[in-house]
């Protein structure tokens, strides 16, 4: 079990390494203390396993120097016990040339390294620097990966939180509107329609936060089922057909019919709406087309939304797939979104093991091009 809490306050600042000399001989003992102690090590010495232990159990060291010849327990065992216990702590073993198979016994127990007996302190010393070096980075890793964790848990927790009093008052609002505490004023009636599609955009602002975090941390498996695509290509077509036409734009697809793909539906579902919304949402005269054919891999199958919308400058595009990003140009700013849409999508394709990419021309129109990997089956058995 890690202490999270010495882990997180130690990682980016080290106070003096300390270090712990395990040896039987007491000359030793009193030249490495006085030594290294005079170069600004914080040193401890034990006599023996049992003490060394014992030590340990009292405070934290950086890095053991453990004789490997003494009598009780050998340097062999007080490693093992030691990494046990003390896994972040570095092991240097001291071995004699007699000894120079038990030091590489040693390594393969986790010592970090050995220094063969007798040795000058300037080698002890850049072992020392050494081990320290891992050390920190071991540390700086379990901080980071535990920093990571722990802001994972708190967008998971918060959006919880946050989406919970959402749906209630969504709910509310619906039963409002629905009549359920009598007739409501007409005026009264557009306000919570209002209110209605605000809550919506925030859900699916929390939403996209939650599949991002979850993205990032690795933590969104998938779910791959078989299923005709053209059936999904409509429905996204029927979801977005409202909007298109309230805008006056022709909606073109061009299915592939009987092309039945074996992929995480739910997952292709949510990137192709992005990708058709966005279509929609940076078009304002013209169409939006959305296409489905054989990849140049038989194994995939390649998708393309298409717009005569308002474009994306070249120097755009490899910002587009980062985190909360929106062009920043009047033209974009003008349209609402979060930013996070292409960054979700792009990471769920990736975790699909497929490519997006983007041909643009601004004033022109867009073509984003998705290709994903399916087990490809064909629904009526003939060329698929
Ligand atoms: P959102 O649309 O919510 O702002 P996205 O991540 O989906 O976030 O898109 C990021 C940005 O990329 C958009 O704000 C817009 O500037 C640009 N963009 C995406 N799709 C298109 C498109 N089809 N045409 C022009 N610009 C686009």
């Amino acid at each position: 079990m890690k202490n999270t809490d010495a882990r997180i306050s130690r990682a980016p600042d080290h106070p003096a390494t300390k270090i712990l000399v395990i040896d039987d001989e007491p000359g030793l003992r009193q030249m490495l203390l006085f030594s290294l102690q005079k170069r600004g090590y914080d040193v401890t010495c034990a006599a023996s396993g049992t003490e060394a232990l014992a030590r340990a159990a009292e405070s934290s060291f950086d890095v053991a120097i453990c004789d490997i010849m003494m009598p009780g327990q050998n340097g062999i065992e007080v490693l093992t016990l030691f990494k046990e216990r003390y896994p972040a702590t570095e092991i240097i073993i001291a071995t004699g040339y007699a000894t120079l198979e038990t030091a590489i016994e040693a390594m393969k127990n986790g010592a970090f390294d050995y220094i063969t007996k007798p040795y000058r302190l300037s080698h002890l010393c850049a072992l020392l620097d050494k081990a320290m070096e891992h050390h920190r980075l071991i540390a700086k890793v379990d901080y980071l990966e535990e920093v990571n964790r722990l802001k994972t848990e708190f967008v998971s927790t918060m959006n919880h939180e946050l989406r919970t009093p959402l749906t209630s008052m969504t709910g509310y609002v619906e039963l409002l509107l629905r009549g359920a505490y009598g007739k409501i004023p007409e005026r009264a009636r557009e306000i919570l329609n209002r209110i209605e599609v605000n809550a919506g955009t925030l859900l699916g602002l929390i939403n996209n936060i939650l599949d991002l975090s979850k993205l990032s941390a690795e933590r969104m498996g998938l779910s791959p089922e078989t299923f005709a695509l053209e059936d999904l290509m409509k429905e996204v077509v029927e979801a977005l057909e409202p909007l298109a036409k309230s805008k006056k734009l022709k909606v073109r697809y061009d299915g592939h019919k009987g092309l039945a793909v074996y992929a995480d539906r739910t997952k292709l579902k949510q990137v192709m709406i992005n990708l058709m919304g966005n279509a929609v949402k940076f078009t304002l005269s013209g169409h939006v087309a959305m296409s489905a054919k054989k990849g140049a891999d038989p194994d995939d199958v390649e998708l393309r939304f298409e717009d005569t919308g308002i474009g994306i400058a070249a120097q755009d595009i490899p910002l587009l797939f980062q985190e909360f990003k929106q062009l920043d140009s009047s033209d974009t700013r003008a349209f609402k979104g979060s930013g996070l849409g292409l960054a979700i999508s792009k990471k769920l394709i990736t975790l699909m093991n497929g490519t997006i990419r983007v041909e643009s021309e601004p004033n022109k129109g867009s073509a984003f091009i998705v290709n994903v990997p399916i087990a490809r089956q064909d629904a009526q058995g003939h060329g698929g």
